[in-house]
């Protein structure tokens, strides 16, 4: 175990809270060494985060949008001043090289400078004369206490997807990070506190599944954003609803990449190894099954499986950066060994084979290299399950057609991507591929801060998503107005009675 462990507090009321509950241990994946022990907090410690932020909303609501902007415009400025302080606790805890760190920081930097415009975004509309003599105006109100539940895999990112837009529009907010990297989500909101952010606007309680239970049944909570693999997604929807709150909740995925005749060789590979194997394959939008159209299992597909054999792995909390890093747990990665043989088994052949990797600069590291499986086939327990691993599938097809029928195939619907130098094969795609997320030539379709994060299907639970406009309708509701105005002496009572 290693000697010094990073605290793990709770953040209420504005108080840093060290805690003695039993805890979890935080990795850092690039070594195995233990960095710090998440404590697992029980229905006594939420109560006291959702009253905390009870309590800060009534003068929250009522701060100015502009004062509300004001104090996340000084956040960005510190986390830009911090930024390399925060990727390099985001690679420790979470094993990704820093420049994917970097990549997970700036992405939620981006929904922060989103946020900042709330004075705009939080606009309402007036009609005047919708009957003569009436006029209505609808306003947007925040809710109250929202919580967010977020995963391991973008420890920045994802709870920045959540609270600065709730927080923003005038809610307060509970933040439950992941057990597996809550280092990198407080120091962030330590920033936040120092922005000035007043007492009890942002909360962090720290746990699992009681917690969480806790959370999503509060009576004093009314909206959810949840992050997270598909069967806890669907659970977190089902149950937050029937509890009467809003809920987002984004789930799994398995992304196919189409691989056309036509595609340029060095771009279209560059584009699927970055979606493969970026962040370890542990990524949402990861392009985990590459169908490959026609001759280009001739063209590309030499290429990608050469190019995979050379990307180096290695730890990533050091300065010689390798390509790619550790999954997050030891029984992560025996999980994905798992899968492979299992593909191996089922009748894939395995066309670059990360099983057998040994990392000499950090053998109790959790490394698994990047895989290749060649000839999926739909049934194959590889091609239904999300692997959330370095572990790429192939699957031959002969024309777009069956590409797309195949993609559409899929239970979940977060992205799909073509590389192709053909216009009409991409508007064909664009249009009938059944995903929130298209790419055009491009691996990871991840929508940007302005954009709704779009999943579909078995990827995506409720009706309004993370981030963009739609993000601001989910933390607000409307208040129509409707008013009309007596001309004095005509129907004014008040005045009459006088
Ligand atoms: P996970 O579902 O195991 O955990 C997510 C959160 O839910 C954590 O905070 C965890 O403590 C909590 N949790 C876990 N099990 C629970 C239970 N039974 N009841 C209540 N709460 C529970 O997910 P993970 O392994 O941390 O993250 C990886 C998953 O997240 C992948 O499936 C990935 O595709 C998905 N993900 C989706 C998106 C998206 O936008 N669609 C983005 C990132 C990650």
């Amino acid at each position: 175990m290693s000697k010094h462990l990073e605290p793990c507090p709770f953040f209420v009321g504005g108080e840093w809270i060290p805690s003695n509950l039993p805890a979890t241990p935080v990795f850092n994946p690039s070594t195995g060494e233990v960095i710090a022990e998440c404590p697992i907090g029980k229905v006594a410690e939420v109560n006291a985060a959702v009253d905390a932020a009870q309590a800060a909303f009534p003068a929250w609501m009522e701060t100015p949008a502009v004062e509300r902007s004001r104090i996340l415009l000084r956040f960005k400025m510190l986390l830009e001043e911090n930024f390399e302080d925060i990727v390099r606790c985001n690679t420790r805890e979470h094993g990704k090289t820093l420049v994917e760190s970097r990549g997970d920081v700036k992405r939620g930097m981006e929904v922060v400078e989103f946020a900042l415009g709330v004075p705009s975004l939080m606009m309402g509309e007036v009609m005047e004369n919708v009957a003569r003599g009436i006029d209505c105006e609808a306003i947007r109100q925040p809710l109250g206490v929202c919580v967010g539940i977020t995963p391991f895999n973008f420890p920045a990112m994802v709870p920045l997807w959540m609270y600065p837009i709730a927080i923003a529009c005038g809610n307060t907010f509970v933040l439950k990070p992941s057990e597996k990297v809550p280092l990198t989500a407080l120091k962030i909101a330590g920033l936040l506190d120092k922005a000035g952010l007043p007492m009890g606007v942002l909360n962090i309680v720290h746990g699992g599944r009681e917690v969480v239970d806790a959370l999503i049944t509060h009576p004093k909570v009314k909206a959810i954003s949840f992050v997270g693999s598909t069967p806890v997604a669907r659970t977190i929807y089902e149950t937050g609803t029937k509890h009467g709150k809003r809920v987002q909740s984004n789930g799994g995925a398995k992304n196919h990449v189409i691989l056309m005749p036509d595609a340029d060789v060095e771009n279209s590979t560059r584009g699927v190894i970055e979606a493969a194997f970026g962040c370890a394959g542990e990524r949402c939008m990861a392009g985990s099954t590459a169908v490959v159209v026609g001759a280009a299992e001739k063209t590309v597909l030499p290429t990608l499986v050469s190019a995979t054999r050379q990307i180096r792995v290695g730890p990533t909390d050091r300065e010689s950066q390798p390509d790619m890093g550790a999954v997050i747990t030891r029984q992560h990665r025996d999980r994905v060994l798992e899968l492979i043989d299992i593909g191996a088994q089922q009748g894939a052949k395995v066309l670059a084979d990360g099983r057998g990797l040994k990392v000499s600069e950090a053998p109790e590291g959790f490394y698994v290299g990047p895989t290749i499986l060649d000839h999926v086939q739909s049934g194959m327990t590889v091609a239904r399950e999300e692997v959330f691993g370095p572990v790429l599938n192939v699957m031959h097809m002969e024309d777009l057609d069956q590409a797309i029928e195949l993609t559409n195939s899929s239970a979940y619907g977060n992205g799909a991507s073509i590389f192709t130098r053909s216009g009409k094969a991409a508007r064909e795609f664009k249009h009938r591929a059944k995903a929130g997320m298209i790419g055009i030539n491009i691996g990871v379709p991840a929508s940007m801060a302005w954009f709704p994060f779009s999943g579909w299907d078995a990827s995506f639970f409720g009706d309004l998503h993370m981030q963009g406009r739609e993000g601001v309708q989910f933390f607000t509701q409307q208040k129509v107005t409707t008013s009309r105005w007596f001309s004095y002496g005509e129907g004014d009572i008040w005045h009459r009675d006088k």
